[in-house]
């Protein structure tokens, strides 16, 4: 592999919605308007964000979900079995907030496609290579009250196999890289490692496009904030299921570094996984050097070869100011150049 081939650039997920299409800065926001027009509002919207992550320098792009209101529930709404006028009061995240949520209350199904047409879009309008985030199993039901199955890990694998059918629909259209997110995978310790992963597995079965798994440590909200505080000195959460999934079949691991208390010699657990090191921190309006993330870049060579580290946010950057979010763009575009041309200084 040749230098200027290191550090390939990509996101996370998420990018905000233009204030022409839904309100800002928000993570449920509304849209403004519906239908046909709002499609083609979407449509407009990706291509806008395309442009700039092709302008920024960021290789492997994705639709920054303009097409979804939000990472969960964009696939959800199209589920059947989930009863959304039964809203269940639960604490999610083990409690870190509490919300009012849909409810299973019959078998799963997925009676048609949910985001095919999206991807396809994507598809005719880049020739980069395209990502496509789904939520992964574990984190989707921690969104959602169980009513029907007999256990939270059955709920799991009902969902897993709508992933599933999803994803290989997704990779027949061209998508390069499906990425399941898993933010709850640094929260349910025990349970990662018992049907987390598993689950995941069974979503991504059969796929031979890349393959990955996200976990961060959430969007920068107050919530998240304060319970990172709690955290201590060194989130060492990476460190209990990495070995996991180091066994597993996913090819990509996602993780949160710019930032963060996570110490980076944690990825030496990922011993054959490629390695989106995220340079981007999303808990911050400031906007990182070139060298900021090219130094956050070489940090992650002492613990893993260089062939494996690509470049990415340490989570979506919806929430943000549309003008702050383009300006990370760039910078993660410029800091992954910086560091090609210093590797090894
Ligand atoms: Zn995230």
């Amino acid at each position: 592999m040749s230098k200027s081939d290191l550090f390939p650039t990509t996101i996370a997920g998420s990018l905000p919605k233009p204030a022409w299409l839904a309100e800002t800065e928000k993570l449920w926001p509304k849209w403004h308007a519906e239908g046909a027009a709002l499609q083609s509002m979407k449509e407009d919207s990706a291509l806008l964000w395309l442009k700039l992550q092709e302008g920024a320098g960021i290789d492997i792009v994705s639709d920054g979900e303009q097409f979804r209101i939000h990472f969960v529930h964009g696939f959800m709404e199209k589920v059947t079995g989930v009863d959304w006028s039964k809203k269940t009061k639960m604490g999610i995240r083990n409690n870190r907030y509490e919300a009012e949520v849909p409810t299973v209350t019959a078998k799963l199904a997925r009676p048609k496609a949910v985001h095919t047409a999206d991807a396809a879009f994507v598809r005719a309008n880049t020739r980069h290579k395209m990502k496509i985030t789904l939520p992964g199993p574990m984190t989707i039901c921690d969104t959602v009250a169980n009513a029907h199955y007999g256990s939270r890990a059955d709920m799991a694998m009902a969902f897993a196999e709508l992933l599933n059918q999803e994803a290989l629909e997704l990779e027949a259209l061209g998508v390069d890289v499906i990425q399941f997110d898993e933010p709850a995978f640094n929260v349910f310790m025990d349970e990662v490692t018992e049907w987390g992963i598993p689950a995941l597995e069974r979503a991504a079965k059969g796929l031979k496009c890349t393959t990955a798994v996200h976990i961060c440590y959430g969007y920068g909200i107050e919530a998240n904030v304060k319970w990172k505080l709690t955290l201590g000195e060194e989130w060492r959460q990476y460190e209990k299921i990495f070995p996991a999934l180091e066994a597993s079949k996913i090819h990509q691991v996602s993780l949160e570094c710019a930032g963060s208390k996570v110490p980076i010699s944690l990825i030496k657990h990922l011993k054959t996984k490629t390695i989106l090191v995220g340079a981007i921190d999303v808990a911050s309006k400031s906007v990182e050097t070139p060298e900021a993330v090219a130094a956050t870049l070489k940090s992650a060579l002492e613990f893993a070869d260089a062939e494996r580290i690509q470049a990415c946010t340490n989570c979506g950057l919806a929430p943000f100011p549309r003008d702050v979010a383009a300006a990370k763009l760039r910078a993660l575009g410029a800091g992954a150049e910086l560091a090609r041309k210093t590797v090894g200084r």
